[in-house]
């Protein structure tokens, strides 16, 4: 009852604000019996807390383009919640990047760092700015240029951004370099760099790898198997990439990826040369997999997405909303086994309904994907102490650490019919973290 009120007045505060109050409301929902359980979390508003951010930047980014004309754009960096940790979290480079996108980014974040077991806060930054048609010199002047105002604000130990959609190494390095040039450090205060200078083995595999060895273990508490099963894989940057080599390497057939302008169906699976291929098809920034069916010889979809095929497991990985109520029924009707967000919020709130009143194998994006941020904090982790791992000692921390969440999911989501629900789980487990860490430190 409380959390509904709590919700009504949120809506009222920031109309309009849809995925940020999307995410909320899911939250609340999940943590409601926990809430009524503890009086002390109401006394202390826990709750009317844990939903507000700490503080927003919001300011504009002037650059100038190839043609000399002045160019603006908007920047955002949320800082939610430290109370684990540090702020930690992505940046977003995305046409579509609103404060509520960001708001709803940066709260998913807090919870989901807590999952990872790390000591982490919840923080998400961005523009509006898109990569796509820019030019190399173009997209290290807008880096710079962002940068230029954040830089105050961030830090080793006060806010680590990392790469979102659009912000891969490339944009990482170069928003690096300059805040490197103006805070006058070396202290890696970004995660995602290269690994020449203070990045991390397995940082780029890991949202993939991380989200495939959840689905392994959701799979094995079902007695299941990935090898041999079918896999729809939607997106084609760097988390799809991740989660297609993973799959392919442990026995799964990945049948298909998407972009924008449709999707692609490959019979015989995309392994090998094909995955390296995809680096090819993200790095022209065309942002189109088209030319993949006309490389392979596969069929194209135009406009549509990859969930009206028939596949075993269903993996979103391109980007929030990506998978609506409908696109659920169809993937169910066909007799999916597991369907599971390595995007972040990857379905809508009616499918995610749909899904766990079905009792579908379903498991939301703050615990599949979290191996993603979890490996940034080995890297701030190595950054720290000056030293850097090798690949089996990070690939083995980060397959742990999803066997922790998967098994954190499983204690705080058994339901007494013996179903698991993850989206339960998972919410319970994180905001019982963050809460009582706020509890311990008074009201700040
Ligand atoms: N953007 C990623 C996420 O959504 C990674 C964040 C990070 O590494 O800090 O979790």
């Amino acid at each position: 009852m409380k959390t509904e009120l709590i919700l009504q007045s949120l809506e009222a505060k920031h109309p309009g604000e849809h995925e940020y109050l999307q995410a909320v409301k899911e939250v609340l929902h999940s943590i409601e019996d926990v809430y009524n359980e503890h009086p002390e979390f109401e006394k202390a508003g826990i709750i009317e807390r844990i939903v507000e951010p700490d503080r927003i930047f919001t300011f504009k980014i002037p650059w100038v383009d190839d043609n000399g004309k002045v160019q603006v754009n908007i920047g955002y960096r949320v800082q939610f919640n430290n109370a684990i940790g540090p702020y930690k979290g992505g940046t977003r480079f995305h046409a579509s990047v609103t404060l509520s996108s960001l708001k709803f980014l940066g709260f998913e974040q807090t919870f989901k760092n807590a999952l990872t077991t790390l000591p982490m806060g919840g923080g998400k930054g961005g523009s509006d700015f898109s990569i796509r048609g820019k030019s190399n010199a173009e997209v290290m002047r807008f880096c710079q240029a962002y940068i230029m105002e954040l830089w105050r604000h961030i830090g080793p130990d006060t806010d680590v951004p990392a790469g979102d959609i659009g912000v891969g190494s490339r944009e990482i390095g170069y928003m690096y370099g300059m805040f490197k040039k103006l805070a006058r450090e070396n202290t890696g205060t970004f995660t995602g760099k290269g690994l020449d200078y203070g990045g991390s083995l397995i940082r780029p595999e890991a949202t993939g790898f991380g989200g495939i060895y959840f689905v392994v273990n959701m799979l094995k508490e079902k007695g299941l198997d990935i090898k041999g099963k079918t896999v729809a894989v939607s997106g084609f940057g760097n988390v799809a990439w991740g989660a297609a080599l993973k799959a392919s390497q442990l026995g799964a057939k990945v049948v298909t990826i998407s972009g924008p302008d449709g999707y692609i169906y490959d019979p015989n699976g995309i392994s090998g040369e094909k995955i390296n291929y995809m680096l090819d098809l993200r790095a022209t920034g065309d942002d189109i997999v088209a030319p993949y069916a006309e490389k392979y010889g596969v069929e194209f979809f135009p406009g549509k997405r990859p969930w009206q095929q028939k596949v075993d497991i269903a993996l979103p990985c391109a980007i929030q909303n990506e998978l609506d109520d409908k696109d659920a029924q169809l993937l169910i009707n066909n007799g999916v086994t597991c369907i599971a967000e390595i995007s972040n919020m990857g379905c809508t709130a009616e499918a995610v309904d749909l899904m766990v009143e079905k009792g579908i194998l379903f498991a939301p994006g703050k615990a599949v994907n979290a191996g993603g941020v979890a490996t940034s904090g080995l890297e701030m982790s190595q950054n720290a102490m000056h030293l850097s791992w090798t690949e089996e000692e990070v690939d083995a921390k980060l397959h742990q650490i999803m066997n922790d969440i998967h098994q954190q999911c499983v204690i705080y989501g058994k339901q007494p019919n013996g179903y698991i629900n993850y989206v339960k789980g998972a919410n319970v487990a994180g905001f019982m973290k963050v809460a009582q860490a706020m509890m311990a430190q008074g009201v700040v």
